[in-house]
């Protein structure tokens, strides 16, 4: 069970009060119970020596009686001359007068003269004095000697000890008085009650007197006087009466005691409980978060001191508390908030409602080679400058935040800005020249916007946006961009292509198609471009062109290649073992010429399958070179080194210059399909082919024109003195099948003049 403090104080302190008054009161108890046993033993005692002294004092009394009847003149005659008559008449007549019962007169030897009680004489010459039992009953004697002058006879007188003396000595000893013969079991006198006096008897006989005195609950002492048994007896209740209403007394003031006790045991619990009390509910405050309030804790013992401190902890506490909040909602470096806090109170704006407005990502761009080049102290020092430049140019923001390591972010309520102005400022903020120190600094931002609520209502769906935004501005070159309601879906997907190619590459997913490639001038087969296909069950097919360049991101490009090279040969030894001799080509991207065992791989996969390493023409593009030129340069030579074609593909759409070209090891350009697909109507593309053509036969260099839709096209091209052509007007890219299917059924369509074989002499024209 539980019982809190205050009533366990008021318990304890209650339970002190109370074993306190019970010890006193049993202590007073046991004192008055004593006295009062004490005070009737000694009144008992002072009953028996009144009693004494009041029957001494009778029989003085007696004694003058009797001394008169002696010294009665005719009653000494009469004794003188034993005159029985005379003796008779005047010892009645004064025995009435004084009230005797008993008179004997007798002579010294023990004769006896005259006696009311008869034969008693003899008795009582024995015992002339004190008590005596005469016939039953109990007497006080006196005896006087009656002398003339000689003596010559002694009287006897005696007193009945009866009920009616008993009683009477009752009421000055204040004692019941018996008088008793214990042998006898005889009661001869006694001031108890009949019934009293009866079972006294009955307990004489059974010799259990401390038994009756017990049930009669009697306080007793005997005695004896002249050989008879006194019993003085006192009531104990009586006696203990006044210890009772004593001890009553001193109840009833312990009990008011107690009932103080309880009054004041009650006040000190409250009294101590009540700074716990404050102490307890401010630790629930701060329990709940709240700091602000105070203990009022007034006194100036140690709970005061207590309250104090309390009072002090809650402060410290609270400026920590506002310190860790501080730290858990801003940047420790730049003092912005951060993503976290960013993000709720973003998340608020748009729960609230507050209108709509536009939300601006900026990406410090090569951030991470500022702090590998010019150390992380310079990094942070740049981050803090931006944040302070951000600060004080967008002072009218709702909010500003720093997102990640290198990104900011801006929240602008619409009805505060147009778009254009606030595209402007921002502009204007990316191209403003950059002061970190004392050095002046070029940093490079990309900026993405979005609009809220229009293109997102939840904070990470609005940053993505934003962030995707940015990306666009920088793989367009530019600083700026505004979110493009759609792009997101083209993100997803992207991620879900991310994520599924290495699966798609493990399970052997991907697939290979083959074009055609054809000798310009006889329409001969002379080989095949090797395109990857990929079936997703989820994302349908998903074109070369859509995951080649997220391959290329995220370094999957590297196995992909390999597995199109394994796939490719494998085909291409298949095919020759059915007499089919074909040239096939296979694209590389910038990471594969970036990987230092290409050249192995390359050579080690020809050498298992016994093939010719002419036979094998490897695609590359001129942004793949120019990624890191002088690496690829090398790359390419090892490969041309060991007999391996290569060919710059898609070319006319970058920016080699000639005079880098010239530095190029190539076998072959691949005229880009933007130049071919409208040959037949543009006299730009015809100059700008004719042009290309002419300056590759001066390099050496053989010439492909890809994209070849039509015979005009082919036709031009053959003018032009063209080499090599491929397009769907001889052949989309078909699956192996399909592929073995053209060759048989279409491939001779295309043969001109005199050529009579789709293969044979012209296969020759692929190599050097
Ligand atoms: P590419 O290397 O320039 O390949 C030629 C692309 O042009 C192929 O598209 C082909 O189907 C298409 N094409 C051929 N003739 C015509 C024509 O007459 N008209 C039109 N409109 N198009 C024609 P595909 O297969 O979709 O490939 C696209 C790009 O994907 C390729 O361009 C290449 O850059 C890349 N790619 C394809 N397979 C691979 C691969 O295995 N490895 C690497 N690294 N890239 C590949
Ligand atoms: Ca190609
Ligand atoms: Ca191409």
């Amino acid at each position: 069970m539980f019982i809190n403090f205050r009533a366990r104080l008021f318990l304890l302190f209650l339970a002190l009060a109370g074993s306190v008054l019970v010890a006193t009161l049993a202590a007073v108890s046991f004192v008055t119970s004593e006295q009062a046993s004490r005070s009737v033993s000694r009144e008992l005692n002072v009953s028996e020596r009144v009693l004494s002294e009041l029957l001494r004092v009778r029989g003085e009394q007696l004694q003058l009686a009797a001394q008169v009847l002696a010294d009665d003149f005719g009653f000494r005659e009469a004794v003188a001359t034993n005159d029985r008559n005379t003796l008779i008449s005047a010892m009645v007549n004064h025995g009435e007068r004084i009230g005797t019962e008993l008179m004997a007169l007798y002579r010294p030897d023990g004769t006896e003269l005259a006696s009311t009680h008869p034969n008693a004489a003899a008795q009582l010459s024995q015992q002339p004095e004190g008590l005596l039992r005469i016939d039953a009953a109990l007497f006080q004697l006196v005896t006087v000697p009656v002398k003339t002058p000689d003596l010559i006879a002694y009287a006897t007188l005696g007193f009945r000890i009866d009920n009616a003396l008993a009683g009477n000595l009752k009421s000055l000893t204040n004692a019941d008085i018996t008088f008793f013969d214990q042998a006898s079991a005889r009661i001869f006198a006694s001031s108890l009650s009949l019934a009293q006096q009866q079972s006294f008897q009955q307990a004489m006989r059974e010799q259990q007197l401390a038994g009756w005195l017990n049930a009669e609950d009697l306080a007793a002492q005997q005695a004896e006087f002249s050989q008879t048994n006194l019993l003085l007896s006192l009531e104990q209740s009586q006696a203990q009466q006044s210890y009772n209403e004593l001890r009553a007394q001193y109840f009833v003031f312990g009990l008011a005691a107690l009932l103080i006790a309880l009054l004041l045991a009650y006040i000190s619990a409250r009294w101590v409980h009540r700074p716990l009390v404050a102490l307890t509910q401010a630790t629930q405050r701060i329990g709940q978060g709240d700091f602000s309030t105070q203990v009022q804790v007034q006194q100036q013992d140690e709970f005061g001191r207590l309250g104090e401190a309390f009072n002090q902890m809650c402060g410290a506490i609270a400026e920590r508390e506002q310190q860790i909040t501080y730290l858990a909602e801003h940047d420790v470096l730049t003092r912005l908030p951060n993503r976290v806090s960013f993000q709720q109170t973003f998340e608020q704006l748009l729960v609230d409602g507050k209108g709509s407005g536009y939300l601006a990502v900026l990406n410090l761009q090569k951030f991470r080679s500022i702090n590998d080049r010019l150390g992380q102290q310079f990094g942070d020092r740049v981050l803090c400058e931006v944040a302070q430049q951000l600060s004080e140019s967008f002072s009218d923001a709702h909010l500003i935040a720093r997102l990640a390591g290198d990104e900011f972010v801006l929240v602008y309520t619409a009805d505060g800005m147009p778009l254009e102005v606030l595209q402007t400022r921002l502009a204007r903020f990316i191209e403003a020249p950059w002061l970190v120190g004392s050095t002046h600094y070029r940093l490079k931002f990309r900026c993405g916007m979005v609009r809220f609520p229009n293109q997102g209502d939840a904070v990470d769906v609005l940053i993505r946006r934003a962030e995707l935004a940015a990306r666009r501005a920088e793989q367009a070159n530019d600083i700026l961009a505004v979110y493009q309601s759609g792009s997101d879906e083209a993100y997803l997907r992207r991620l879900q292509i991310l994520q599924a190619l290495p699966e798609a590459i493990e399970q052997q997913h991907l697939q290979l198609h083959y074009q055609a490639k054809l000798d310009c001038q006889t329409g001969r087969l002379l080989g095949v471009e090797a395109l990857v296909r990929w079936q997703h069950p989820q994302l349908g097919v998903v074109r070369p062109d859509e995951f080649i360049p997220l391959a290329e991101e995220s370094g999957d490009i590297l196995r992909v290649t390999r597995w199109v090279c394994q796939h490719a040969l494998d085909q291409q030894q298949l095919w020759l073992e059915q007499a089919l001799d074909l040239q096939v080509s296979v694209n590389l991207s910038a990471v594969d010429l970036q990987s230092d065992t290409l050249v192995q791989f390359l050579q080690e996969q020809l050498d298992q399958r016994g093939l010719a390493p002419q036979k094998l023409t490897l695609e590359v593009t001129e942004s793949a070179i120019m990624a890191d030129p002088d690496n690829a340069i090398q790359r390419l030579q090892q490969l041309r080194d060991r007999g391996i074609k290569v060919a710059l593909d898609d070319f006319g759409t970058g920016y080699a210059s000639l005079a880098q070209l010239k530095q190029l090891p190539l076998d072959k350009l691949k005229l880009d399909q933007s130049f071919i697909r409208h040959l037949r109507d543009d006299p730009k593309d015809q100059i700008i082919v004719q042009t290309t053509l002419a300056m590759a036969q001066q390099l050496n260099l053989q010439c492909v024109a890809e994209g070849v839709e039509d015979a005009q096209a082919w036709q031009l091209l053959r003018e032009l003195g063209c080499e090599i052509v491929q397009g769907y007007y001889f052949s989309r890219p078909l699956a192996v099948h399909e592929f073995g299917a053209w060759v048989q059924t279409q491939a001779a369509s295309f043969l001109l003049g005199d050529s009579e074989s789709i293969m044979g002499d012209t296969c020759n024209a692929s190599q050097d």
